[in-house]
């Protein structure tokens, strides 16, 4: 009877454990006057070009990466020495793209918060380090890049000032990226490095553009923010490629369900934001540092301001037609910087704090009044969310829990009609991001 009793009051706990009041926490922390100091730091180095001056101390991107490093140092001493600090550097030759036009070291500043439980499975945050103005290759005049992006290099040093308070289950690493201007090099270097050091990448949120709030068509609003995510991986095989004709999944790649996972986070503990799910890698014709990842296989993500101010954005700072050109502090809304950080660091610790995603996750019922899931066995789940939705919903809208087992069956849910996915759920309620299925069940 004593048993029983303790089991109804566990009950309406682990329902409830889906909110975790930390996460509630770590959002009233990032501080807004944090990430005007920094960008303010980062913009008064003059320029920040990729090729641009590495020995003066106060100006140039060797005198930025230098103080990032410092900072993240910083950090780490006030956490008893809780991140690897560290650069990762890559030789670039004059020549490599039209926009190396002399040899340069590109170098990224790494902070890693190593996770207690999985320390080799690691989810990222980037902003940049670098700046440009309207010539690509001119690295020697002033070059703010106040928004573009010192708002995504203060964000992501912030969300380390925040989370270096806490324990988590999977390392967490953030980082500033150079070389973003010249061709994504630094993205391109650090990927490589992870895959050399066989890291588990579970993806990267790159923060490219978090701080302006008034687009170039005249609509203000700071709640609206983009999360873009290619539909597919470059990296599929052509065998993928052809079952997705039969099976579905030309909307659910890895990539995806980050940002379906960022979306719903953000909806969860912050709904006065507007997260909008965009279906497309990046802008149109356009780049970001998320892309080398996706090339290399990782999912990954730009989250970014919805309403861009292109008369702000690579730009020499000039006048012209009465129009005030240029990427300057006075464009930056800190507080609107200071709610994308928290998206971040909200994403980052919920998934830091969750089991691994089921491996791999199958799929049957063909001509059947049912559907039917199983999947790998995750340590450290203590339960399943099995998903689906209608194939025209962005969002996975619908979720059976399930405890102990490896599999279910969705009885009354026809395949045909919807997608499913499945994802590992913690003790602690934190799950991980969805998988969709990759094998078929035929019985
Ligand atoms: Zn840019």
């Amino acid at each position: 009877m004593k048993k029983l009793t303790t089991l109804l009051l566990v009950i309406p706990f682990l329902i409830n454990a889906q909110v975790d009041t930390r996460i509630y926490d770590i959002i009233d922390a990032v501080s807004a006057d944090h990430i005007e100091k920094d960008i303010t730091t980062l913009v008064n180095f003059g320029t920040r070009h990729t090729l641009s001056d590495t020995t003066s101390t106060t100006t140039g991107i060797g005198a930025a990466r230098r103080w990032i490093k410092k900072e993240f140092e910083q950090i780490s001493k006030e956490c008893n020495n809780c991140l690897d600090v560290f650069y990762q550097k890559n030789f670039v030759k004059k020549g490599d793209g039209a926009r190396i036009v002399k040899d340069v070291w590109v170098v990224n500043v790494v902070a890693i918060k190593k996770g207690t439980k999985y320390p080799n499975r690691y989810i990222i945050m980037s902003g940049d380090i670098d700046s440009r103005v309207s010539d690509p290759n001119d690295f020697t005049s002033t070059s703010p890049g106040a928004n573009d992006n010192a708002s995504g290099m203060a964000g992501t040093l912030e969300a380390a000032r925040v989370l270096s308070k806490y324990d988590f289950e999977s390392s967490i690493i953030f980082v500033g990226l150079s070389g973003e201007e010249q061709g994504l090099y630094g993205g391109k270097g650090l990927a490589a490095y992870a895959k050399e050091k066989k890291w588990d990448v579970i993806g990267i949120l790159n923060n490219d553009m978090i701080g302006n709030i008034k687009g170039v068509d005249g609509i203000i609003s700071n709640t609206d923010f983009r999360i873009f995510s290619e539909p597919v991986p470059p990296t599929e095989t052509d065998n993928q490629r052809n079952a997705r004709r039969f099976y579905g999944g030309e909307v659910d790649g890895i990539s995806r369900q980050l940002a379906r996972y960022v979306h719903k986070t953000t909806k969860t503990y912050m709904p006065e934001m507007n997260p909008m799910l965009i279906y497309r890698l990046d802008r149109f014709g356009r780049g970001g540092h998320h892309r080398p990842f996706n090339d290399a296989g990782f999912a990954g993500i730009r989250i970014m301001e919805a309403h861009e101010n292109y008369t702000q954005q690579h730009q020499d700072i000039r006048t012209e037609n009465g129009i005030a050109y240029g990427d300057k502090l006075e464009h930056v809304n800190f507080d609107y910087a200071k709610k994308l950080t928290a998206v971040n660091a909200i994403n980052l610790a919920s998934i830091a704090w969750a089991p691994a995603a089921p491996e791999k996750v199958q799929i049957g019922g063909i001509v059947q009044p049912y559907a039917k899931l199983v999947w790998t066995e995750v340590p450290g789940a203590k339960g399943y969310k099995v998903y689906w939705r209608d194939t025209t919903s962005p969002t996975w809208d619908n979720f059976k829990y399930v405890e102990n087992v490896k599999g279910t069956t969705l009885e009354g849910i026809v395949l045909d009609n919807y997608f499913f996915g499945v994802s590992a759920v913690g003790a602690n309620g934190h799950e991980s991001i969805v998988v969709f299925p990759s094998g078929i069940i035929r019985n």
